[in-house]
């Protein structure tokens, strides 16, 4: 389609999960309520807004990059993520992983698939520790964070069937996926 935008293979793709895609069309559209658009509101002067403050590192009022992934907490995160995405090359700014994915965005390669997947649920997860630790008293350590999107993004791959391929055995290899999940030679089309 001639005015699709970049991003779009960003965000919705056949194997993504639809409440991470919702997130990160909000993260690539700006339009999370972050603390840095709160205190702008405010300008006016209700001081309990100057007050606010990163709910994962406490350092100050959060924005969309700080969150994903500037963060003392949320970069930690990026950290371990990213090797498993093969962005090991990658910094911990929006912006650059961003156009990371915009690169990949049509790429039907299973790496390429995962890591669209590993970085929307990372999205997702932080996003929602963020939201949990200033609206409830409940909070994830750091392990306890990349152990839910690691374990999301292998329940998703297990949906998934893969084409017979060196790199195929790979993926399969370092999430411990059966062998069942690759196609059989006669379905390859
Ligand atoms: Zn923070």
């Amino acid at each position: 389609m001639q005015n699709e935008v970049p991003w779009v293979g960003v965000v919705w793709f056949s194997q993504a999960i639809p409440r991470h895609s919702f997130v990160m069309w909000l993260i690539v559209n700006r339009k999370l309520k972050t603390q840095d658009v709160m205190q702008a509101w405010s300008a006016s002067g209700n001081a309990n807004f100057n007050l606010m403050c990163c709910s994962l590192c406490t350092s100050g009022p959060d924005s969309h990059e700080h969150l994903f992934f500037e963060c003392g907490y949320a970069s930690e995160i990026w950290n371990e993520v990213k090797v498993k995405a093969d962005m090991g090359e990658i910094s911990n700014q929006w912006q650059a992983i961003f156009d990371y994915l915009v690169g990949i965005a049509n790429s039907k390669k299973a790496s390429h698939v995962i890591a669209k997947l590993l970085v929307s649920a990372a999205a997702y997860f932080v996003w929602d520790e963020r939201n949990r630790r200033l609206f409830t008293t409940k909070r994830r350590s750091k392990a306890q964070l990349v152990d839910v999107i690691f374990s999301t993004v292998r329940l998703k791959l297990q949906t998934m069937r893969f084409r017979r391929s060196v790199q195929t055995e790979r993926v399969l290899r370092d999430w411990s996926l059966p062998r069942g999940l690759i196609l059989a030679d006669d379905d390859n089309g």
